[in-house]
């Protein structure tokens, strides 16, 4: 349901968006920068602390909210990959860090005066098989000591903190393999040297993509989050969030990929007619629309339930799911339209034709989603 709150946000976000054009994306695409000033625009304007409650210096919006924001990011012709985990990775610590964590890290967290924007989950040697990650993380009086390596950890070098999944019981010893596994807020500030070795990954598009490597590296044990052992399910948790709100950022390419392309249609003059005339050119554009939309009802779906309260696995899945499918298609179907100007990196097309790719895979690859749904919806027997 779209509400006058709904309205006012997006036009807000829109109007602060407006002035970070096509031009200054471009730019900090070919340096392989970070988009420094949008960021410190975004955070001063108090967006990226829609979730954290007002008690502790955010504004106390919902997912849905949220979602609104990431998605006109996206829509202006920007990348909310930069930036989008301040807002949510943050829940971890909300739910289930202690009242003194809370106290300490999210007031800060709000003002942007500490960034937590990176959360080190995957391995290179287990990847999707979460569970089997090897990073250990073993009490020594008042520390842990964390040993192992991650991969693909987003935005390390933008951010004070870190996220840290690693496991504090062996595989071997716990009655489930859910259990066993530990979450660690860590600082980054004075991390490398002291046991982090940081190595970037240069990747398709511009995003800050990491290596890590610990050795003998010590979290205090006043950073655990929760309890230990249980930080798999308390990461389950973030996860539906972290869907709705990547299935609203591709919602905003989606769009945003169908404006340039029925734009550029109409104006396109080939063969004395507009491209758009042909419906070998609309058909494909119109399909993406269609599609975009039928994925946004989901998105709306999940954060709805999310929102209640309600369980939304399948939602939360089948939204990012449909999101990612129909912004990729939205991308080609725009790049075609354009002809060879669709390669052009002032069109702005292939960058972000580059930057939407990415959500076929990460944080969770479709295939994972399929799996899931047809275990845990289907009822099919587990596949892996
Ligand atoms: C730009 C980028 C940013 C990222 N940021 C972060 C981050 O900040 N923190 C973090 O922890 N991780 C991050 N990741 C990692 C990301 O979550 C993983 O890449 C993703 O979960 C897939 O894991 P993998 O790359 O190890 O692929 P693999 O698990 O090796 O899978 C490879 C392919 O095989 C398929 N596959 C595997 N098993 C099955 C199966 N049983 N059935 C069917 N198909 C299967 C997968 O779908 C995939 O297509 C990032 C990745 C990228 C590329």
């Amino acid at each position: 349901m779209v509400t006058e709150l709904h309205q006012e946000l997006r036009g807000a976000v829109r109007d602060l968006c407006g002035r970070f054009t096509g031009e200054y994306w471009r730019k900090v695409d070919e340096a392989r920068g970070y988009p420094e000033e949008f960021v410190r625009t975004l955070t001063e304007a108090g967006w990226l602390a829609a979730l954290i409650p007002e008690e502790y210096g955010g504004s106390g919006l919902k997912i849905v909210e949220a979602s609104i924001i990431l998605e006109e990011i996206n829509r202006s012709g920007g990348n909310s990959a930069a930036c989008h985990a301040q807002m949510y990775i943050m829940g971890t610590l909300l739910r289930h860090g202690s009242e003194e964590q809370k106290r300490r890290y999210l007031p800060k967290i709000a003002s942007g005066e500490l960034r937590l924007q990176s959360f080190a989950v995957t391995e290179p040697t287990t990847g999707s098989d979460t569970l089997k990650l090897k990073t250990t993380a073993v009490r020594r009086g008042d520390h842990f000591v964390v040993n192992g390596q991650k991969v693909w950890t987003s935005r390390v070098q933008h951010s004070d903190l870190m996220l840290l999944l690693a496991r504090t019981t062996p595989l071997g010893e716990v009655k489930k393999r859910s259990e066993g596994l530990s979450v660690f807020l860590v600082d980054l500030r004075n991390a490398v040297g002291g046991g982090l070795t940081v190595r970037p990954i240069r990747n398709m598009m511009n995003h800050e993509n990491n290596e890590l490597f610990f050795d003998e590296f010590k979290v205090p044990a006043e950073n655990l989050i929760g309890e230990e052992g249980k930080g798999f399910r308390y990461i389950l948790d973030g996860m539906n969030a972290e869907r709705i709100l990547i299935a609203a950022e591709c919602i905003g390419d989606g769009y945003w990929f169908i404006d340039r392309a029925a734009q550029y249609a109409k104006e396109r003059i080939v063969f004395d007619r507009p491209i758009g005339q042909n419906q070998g050119v609309q058909f494909p554009i119109a399909r993406a629309y269609v599609n975009v939309e039928a994925a946004n009802l989901m998105r709306f779906r999940a954060a709805s339930l999310f929102d209640a309260g309600e369980p939304c696995g399948a939602e939360a899945n089948m939204a990012k799911l449909l999101a990612a499918d129909a912004s990729w298609e939205a991308a080609n179907a725009a790049v075609q339209t354009h002809g060879g100007f669709g390669f052009a990196a002032e069109y702005d097309i292939e960058r972000k034709f580059r930057e939407t790719r990415l959500y076929q895979v990460a944080p969770i690859s479709t295939n994972l989603i399929l799996t899931y749904i047809a275990e845990h919806v289907l009822g099919l027997p587990r596949s892996y």
